[in-house]
């Protein structure tokens, strides 16, 4: 079968004709493997812990031009639940929720820059897992080269995720750390 370039993450696919994301530039035949990814997934892990980290760095890999401010929204709020759980640890669940804190707080999101390419690793690196450790593992590694791609976002990235902590917990400074004080959760989140 005759093959293209994903322009989104270079990833080597087939060249088929079929849906892709509005916002989530790729090729088709990249987005039909990060379908048949998850379908994969769910068949033989259920809903492991690693989903999270597949959807991030899926989405992460595939930034669109910024026009769109889903397109923003999206990217920010991908590298945002990296950030969180491969530098902080942050637990997959935990990490769904801070992501609504994240992106809740804010009306508008930069466009962000790339600076080193889409990253070593693509979807199809996750082709082949052989058990549940081995699928998150290599979720993991994808996920980590992808968040090294956005190097030059860190920190950016880092302090968007600091000031929500900050803001969301009882003891921080809620008001003053909130441009929009009106979206503020009284209490912070109780979900
Ligand atoms: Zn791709």
């Amino acid at each position: 079968m005759h093959e293209v370039w994903c322009s989104g993450c270079g990833a080597h696919v087939a060249d088929v004709s079929g849906p892709t994301h509005r916002y989530v530039p790729s090729a088709p035949g990249c987005w039909q493997v990060f379908g048949e990814v998850q379908a994969d997934e769910m068949q033989r892990f259920g809903y492991p812990p690693a989903h999270r980290l597949v959807v991030d760095a899926y989405m992460a890999q595939h930034p669109g031009t910024g026009e769109d401010r889903r397109d923003r929204q999206s990217v920010f709020s991908h590298l945002v639940a990296l950030c969180a759980v491969l530098e902080q640890s942050v637990p997959a669940g935990s990490a769904t929720r801070l992501l609504g804190l994240v992106v809740g707080s804010r009306t508008d999101f930069p466009v962000l820059t790339r600076s080193h390419g889409p990253g070593a690793l693509t979807v199809r690196h996750m082709l082949g897992a052989d058990s549940l450790d081995d699928y998150g593992a290599r979720a993991r590694d994808w996920a980590q080269a992808v968040w090294q791609s956005w190097a030059a976002e860190h920190e950016m990235i880092r302090a968007a995720l600091a000031g929500t902590a900050v803001a969301d917990s009882p003891r921080g400074e809620p008001a003053t750390r909130r441009r929009h004080a009106t979206t503020a959760r009284p209490g912070g989140a109780a979900r």
